[in-house]
């Protein structure tokens, strides 16, 4: 999963990135609320933590223009304050939660976990699709109709994790790209294909009847074989 933090107090943001990351998070910092915008608009990400107080543009008005522009990634906000105001201001404004500083990381965790959690299919870190289920703390495949399981490398699970978290819709290669290997990797593009061979080989190891479909020049998309 991957989290955009949004926050200029740049120790707290190091702090909950480490903690993030532990918990298998990938975490991209936005140290001020403009980049921060702009990295939200590119809907890659599974949830947002948003600071209120943010040079450039605050909180609330980051909120209000991914919002706007149908951005509809969870978002848990942050803030120092503890009115009752702001509170309201931030759920009005499409936030899913909110949380005030100075909290428990385990907080912060348990938080996380119930905004994406109300966003897809997953259930105690599970996925599944048609036949398939992945174990997403395990890093393991399961195909309920075999029985058959089978670990997934770090990039292989973050891959079938996009895509079953997308299902129904085509997942483009650029999607791909920076999900699992970051901005500015286009020299990653190659890999894509590589890592789809390697996830296709995995599927049809466990003997799912699940395929992954290549929309020619488009991107993928799971489909289930009748
Ligand atoms: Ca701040």
């Amino acid at each position: 999963m991957k989290v955009l933090l949004i926050e200029d107090e740049i120790g707290l943001a190091d702090a909950l990135k480490e903690v993030l990351t532990r918990e298998k998070y990938m975490v991209d910092i936005s140290h001020n609320g403009i980049d921060g915008l702009n990295h939200a608009l590119t809907g890659i990400y599974d949830a947002i933590i948003l600071d209120i107080m943010l040079p450039g543009m605050n909180g609330f008005e980051v909120l209000k223009e991914l919002r706007s522009a149908k951005i509809s990634t969870p978002i848990l906000m942050l803030t120092a304050k503890s009115e009752l105001e702001d509170k309201i201001q931030g759920l009005d404004g499409g936030a899913d939660d909110y949380l005030t500083k100075p909290f428990q990381t385990g907080e912060l965790l348990a938080r996380i976990r119930a905004i994406t959690r109300r966003q897809g299919e997953i259930t105690d870190g599970r996925i599944e699709y048609g036949d398939l289920e992945l174990k997403l703390k395990k890093s393991e495949l399961v195909c309920k109709s075999t029985g058959q399981s089978v670990r997934l490398g770090i990039k292989e699970l973050q891959l079938l994790e996009t895509l079953m978290r997308n299902q129904n819709q085509i997942v483009t290669k650029e999607q791909l790209v920076e999900k699992i290997w970051g901005f500015d990797n286009e020299s990653e593009y190659n890999n894509v294909e590589v890592y789809i061979s390697f996830v296709r080989k995995k599927i049809s190891f466990v003997g799912s009847n699940v395929k992954i479909k290549a929309a020619r020049g488009l991107g993928y998309s799971l489909e289930e074989e009748k």
